[in-house]
């Protein structure tokens, strides 16, 4: 199937008025950003023809590309300043590290699967983005050298938050991630006052591929499977 460049910018247009803005996403930059940036060009050509639909695509290593409602509303949880650092955890395809960096000073974002961090940077890199830095490691244990950071977001579930984000987080800063069994979970926005009090927040049901590190899944904390 052939679409055209117009034909993926119509797509994108309907994507940010029947999934976002028909919704709750109503901050006017997150959906702007929505309607520029090229989801198609972190998906097989194979899936060009549902790049801007309103579920999760499949990548390579059996993960997903999140929904774009889900990464919307993820990034509107988060209050992201202009001046934001931020920390991603599961960089996947890279496309929420790109809306991120649309937002963000600058995005730190770490992947488990070298092939995907790998695959993420090239695109990133061919779309110019100079304000993200990549990483293959365990996510569970955040990123030390780069920390504290103003917002952490986790787009992979595990039983609880792990704490070395918890610790990497600024008083204030805001953490948002899915937590939960396996099979589904709730999204959480964990939030560090500033005089370092940590308040957590349940915003809806979500469902997410697993976390899988030391303070994730098969890990120490392997958290509550249910
Ligand atoms: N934000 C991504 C969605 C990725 S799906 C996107 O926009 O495409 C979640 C990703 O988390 C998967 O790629 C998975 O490999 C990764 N992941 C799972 N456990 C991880 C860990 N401990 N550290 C880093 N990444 C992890």
């Amino acid at each position: 199937m052939n679409i055209r460049e117009n034909d993926f910018g119509e797509m994108r247009r309907r994507m940010v008025i029947d999934q976002l803005s028909g919704r709750d996403i109503k901050d006017k930059l997150i959906l702007d950003i929505f309607g520029k940036v090229p989801r198609h060009k972190f998906t097989d050509p194979k899936f060009y023809k549902n790049a801007y639909s309103d579920f999760p695509l499949p990548i390579e290593n059996e993960q997903t590309i999140s929904q774009p409602y889900i990464v919307a509303l993820m990034a509107q949880l988060l209050d992201i300043k202009k001046s934001d650092r931020i920390l991603e955890i599961g960089t996947g395809s890279g496309y929420q590290a790109a809306i991120l960096a649309e937002l963000a000073n600058q995005v730190f974002s770490v992947e488990r699967l070298k092939n995907l961090t790998e695959k993420a940077r090239a695109v990133l890199e061919e779309m110019g983005y100079k304000n993200i830095t990549l990483n293959t490691g365990d996510g569970t244990m955040g990123w030390e050298e780069f920390a504290p950071f103003d917002k952490i977001v986790v787009s992979a579930s595990a039983g609880f938050a792990p704490e070395p984000l918890i610790k990497q987080l600024k008083s204030p800063g805001k953490l948002v991630m899915p937590v939960g069994p396996r099979v589904s979970q709730k999204l959480l926005v964990i939030e560090k006052t500033a005089e370092g009090e940590v308040l957590e927040k349940e915003i809806c049901g979500c469902v997410f591929v697993p976390l899988i590190g030391k303070y994730g899944w098969e890990g120490n904390n392997a958290g509550k499977d249910i």
